[in-house]
């Protein structure tokens, strides 16, 4: 049996399913990973995003947030790993994507029930009184924005360096590690905490895991049971096919 037909009977017996996906999703739409050789971290040094320095430093850390997250990775548009994933949910055979990505392209995509782990780029929030403002509706020629309601100073609603996890993202993480008994991890490294831990406490609890990236992480020796090398929009288009074809010849024998 092929490595992708095992991860089809995987995906077939499976009563709860979780994808689990980093940056690497995201690179065929055009958004380079943070690190490795072509990551943006070449380009940039990341203290930009540290909260402590953004406090202090904030005009100038705002004129990099708006380059790299809304000039150039707001014009990002999904691509078909986004679309197969939001297509298995619709299908009842995708409980939910836990995304360490920030850049809104599962929920362009048509995926509803996504953990933001890491909090998203759609929306500023304001550092003073807390308020919520779709980043459309907010003037980025003027930095740093300024909140309407308070004059507090607005931050993307993504976390920096040395924030906690948003909530209700993490805990429900955590909880459908506990229940899914296929997760599929898609495009990350595992090198960023806490995140590669749910992963573990997912293989803990006795889930299948199916990997598919261009190349090994930190999860494929340690806990990979499937591990799909190769782009994430190729892996992915190739998986729902055959899951879609092999249900309906399953059907079809059964009627
Ligand atoms: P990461 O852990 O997200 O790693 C990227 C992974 O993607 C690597 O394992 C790489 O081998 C794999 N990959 C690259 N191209 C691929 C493809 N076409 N198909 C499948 N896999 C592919 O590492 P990072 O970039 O350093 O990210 C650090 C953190 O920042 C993570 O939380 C990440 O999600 C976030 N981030 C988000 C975005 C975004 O929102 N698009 C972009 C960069 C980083």
């Amino acid at each position: 049996m092929t490595l992708i037909d095992q991860a089809i009977e995987a995906l077939k017996l499976a009563s709860r399913i979780t994808a689990f996906t980093g940056a690497g999703i995201s690179v065929e739409s055009g958004i380079p990973p943070f690190r490795g050789a072509t990551g943006l971290w070449n380009q940039y040094n990341p203290i930009f995003l540290d909260i402590h320095y953004f406090k202090k430093n904030t005009s100038e850390s705002w004129k990099l947030i708006k380059k790299i997250f809304y000039d150039f990775m707001g014009e990002a548009k999904p691509n078909d790993a986004h679309f197969r994933l939001a297509q298995m949910e619709n299908a009842g055979k995708l409980q939910a994507i836990i995304t360490q990505n920030i850049d809104n392209l599962h929920q362009k995509a048509g995926s509803l029930n996504v953990y933001e782990f890491h909090g998203n780029s759609r929306d500023l929030v304001c550092m003073g009184c807390a308020s919520r403002f779709p980043v459309t509706e907010i003037n980025l020629k003027v930095l740093p924005p300024i909140c309407k309601n308070c004059g507090g100073i607005l931050k993307p609603d993504f976390i920096f360096f040395g924030e906690a996890i948003p909530e209700p993202a993490n805990t429900r993480s955590f909880q459908e590690a506990e229940i899914s008994d296929v997760f599929i991890l898609i495009g990350t490294t595992g090198e960023i905490m806490p995140a590669s831990t749910i992963p573990f406490l997912a293989k803990k609890n006795r889930a299948t895991i199916i990997e598919i990236n261009i190349a090994e992480s930190n999860f494929t020796s340690a806990i990979t049971d499937i591990f799909l090398k190769g782009k994430a929009t190729e892996i992915v288009s190739e998986l729902v096919e055959k899951l879609n074809s092999n249900r309906l010849n399953y059907d079809h024998k059964n009627h």
